[in-house]
């Protein structure tokens, strides 16, 4: 049965591809693809597991006590059927050899489709045998994670696919798109999948702007958040379209809607070919004002397809993704003065702002951290507040960029300032660390420094920070997020998210002009930068330089070409001056 489910749009595209459910089981397990010639080995090991659990029934049932109640013995025998069942076998060896999937998850995959037959059964007594399928699953997944450790991805893990929309399954798997569906991804999980097999991803939590859509958009894959229920409705293997444009998402289409999607996804490549066009293009107004369109990134490695994608730099490289996910283990002053040399080489000569580790909210540093781990984790410990509170760690990132920064330009960026004490303990970290640095007779470079004004707080008092810093760059997703007083990653209020809020408007237009005055350099890195309705205003506004994931470049700087910022300008003032900005832009 064809049925639709709405979310929020945040990367734009259409996928069709079969859904992958993962983590919708009360099975937490890691989902990963091993390489074609891991298939065998990968099989074996959920059949060692299996015969393990088999071993360890038998046993529990020789030992069992005279006395015991005779339906533990016929309880047990019907779990060591379950897991002598050729078909549960047959099923998790089609799993991991069609679709590569990692034990655990093949094991998960098909329990969800088993629990499925059972919800469907009317014999109430068949029906309850899902928990002991659950049971027997669990002890299989406890015997996999003891023997074989704690399970994370291989090193390995094919690099299967590039960074475009053009996803194709692992070599060697079914020829089949996947779309992944889940209830939630944290924004490590989805670094997970990058570069992998998945043409689309829906999830049914998250906002706008949640670091999870972020990320999708920087992997430039169509994706749907806050798509309510959507891991419950969605089975496993079910055909879905996501329509990233519009934010829905449709289940089982029949012939019909799928033509209609498939002539939406050419015409979406065609678009994306005429822009290609552009990329040598220097991004200039109509009026001849000079434009300089930065990338965002969060992999060290993401560099030339930056670069590829037509930016002239990095204007914001979110380094919180080297520390995330790592058991506590973070990243020394060697492994982090790599990534960022690796970070510039990739970007041949051009300028890489690197902005100093943004942690916290609904970025943790691990899973296992909960998420309401603080009562308020927007309002609490995050960005610099973080580093200010673990000096030595701070220290690390800074003497790691200031050796990188021997090798090429390097902007140095502070995430979320809003008082003079933390620029002043800021600032004197930042000397202590090249204090460290000259006593280790240890070579570095000069660095700008840059401050985001991401804070209502420092959009209003921009001047003092124009004092102590040469740049400036507008996080406007968290500007939005404390002007508004809505959390970016709850979809709940994600209808309030408003970048046009004239409150917004005039923060933003406020900081543009004062750094303008000032004769510094001000730039926006949060989604409006590439959000294709606000370009002209942002221009008209003053803003000359701006920070987006590289899939936007081409189309924002479409509009730079047809833009004569002389006559935007005081349009753009009556724009910021209304009492309804969206109905001025026609949106
Ligand atoms: C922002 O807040 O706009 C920004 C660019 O930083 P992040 O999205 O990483 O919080
Ligand atoms: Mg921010």
């Amino acid at each position: 049965m064809t049925f639709a489910i709405h979310g929020l749009a945040v990367s734009r595209g259409i996928a069709i591809g079969r859904a992958v459910v993962v983590a919708s089981s009360r099975m937490e397990v890691v989902h990963y693809f091993i390489r074609p010639d891991q298939v065998e080995s990968e099989i074996q090991r959920a059949r060692s597991a299996r015969n393990a659990v088999i071993d360890e029934l038998r046993r529990l049932q020789e030992e069992m006590p005279k006395d015991a109640p005779g339906e533990l013995d016929a309880l047990l025998d019907v779990h060591l059927l379950l897991l002598q069942d050729s078909a549960l076998a047959e099923a998790i060896r089609n799993w991991i050899s069609e679709r590569l999937y990692n034990a655990e998850w093949a094991l998960t995959t098909q329990l969800e489709i088993i629990s499925r037959q059972f919800d469907e059964m009317d014999d109430e007594y068949l029906r309850e045998r899902k928990a002991d399928l659950e049971q027997v699953v669990e002890r299989i997944l406890r015997h996999m994670k003891g023997a074989a450790g704690p399970i994370t991805p291989p090193a390995s893990a094919p690099a299967l696919v590039g960074g475009s929309a053009q996803q194709v399954p692992p070599e060697g798997a079914a020829e089949t798109p996947l779309v992944l569906v889940a209830q939630d991804l944290s924004p490590a999980d989805m670094l997970q999948f990058k570069s992998k097999v998945f043409a689309g991803f829906i999830t049914a939590v998250g906002g706008k702007t949640s670091h999870t859509a972020i990320v999708a958009r920087s992997m430039d894959i169509p994706a749907v958040v806050g798509a309510r229920a959507a891991s419950q409705l969605i089975r496993q293997d079910d055909w879905v379209i996501i329509d990233g444009n519009e934010g829905v998402v449709i289940v089982d289409p029949t012939p019909i809607i799928l033509e209609e999607y498939s002539y939406r996804q050419r015409q979406g490549e065609l678009e994306r070919e005429r822009l290609a066009r552009l990329r040598y293009t220097p991004a200039l107004t109509m009026d001849g004002q000079k434009v300089e369109l930065l990338a965002n990134i969060e992999q060290p490695t993401d560099g030339p397809a930056a670069v590829r994608a037509g930016a002239v730099g990095v204007g914001l490289f979110r380094t919180e993704f080297l520390f995330m996910g790592r058991s506590g283990n973070l990243p020394g002053e060697e492994e982090q003065y790599r990534a960022y040399r690796e970070a510039i080489d990739g970007m041949q000569g051009m300028p890489v702002t690197i902005r100093t580790l943004d942690v916290g909210a609904d970025k943790p540093l691990d899973k296992a951290q909960p998420k309401d781990y603080y009562l308020n984790p927007a309002l609490g410990l995050r960005a610099i507040r973080w580093s200010l509170a673990d000096p030595a760690m701070f220290r690390t990132q800074l003497r790691a960029i200031l050796r990188a920064a021997a090798h090429g330009q390097i902007k140095l960026l502070f995430p979320m300032l809003a008082h003079r004490s933390e620029i002043e303990q800021t600032l004197a970290q930042l000397r202590q660390a090249q204090q460290e640095l000259d006593a280790r007779g240890m070579v570095y470079g000069t660095v700008k420094l840059g401050a985001m004004i991401e804070i209502p707080a420092a959009a209003l008092t921009v001047r003092s920070f124009l004092k102590y810093f040469d740049f400036l760059s507008i996080g406007t997703n968290d500007l939005i997020q404390y002007t508004l007083a809505i959390d970016r990653a709850d979809e709940a209020v994600a209808h309030l998210y408003d970048p046009m809020h004239p409150a917004v408007l005039r923060l933003v237009a406020e900081v543009i002009a004062a750094a303008n005055a000032m004769g510094k350099e001000v730039c926006v890195c949060g989604e409006m930068a590439g959000d294709l309705s606000m370009t002209r205003l942002l221009l008209g506004l003053g803003l000359r330089s701006f920070s987006m994931h590289p899939a936007q470049i081409l189309a924002v700087k479409q509009e730079v070409l047809r833009a004569d910022t002389g006559r935007l300008q005081s349009w753009a003032h009556a724009v910021m001056d209304s009492d309804s900005p969206a109905e001025m832009l026609g949106i």
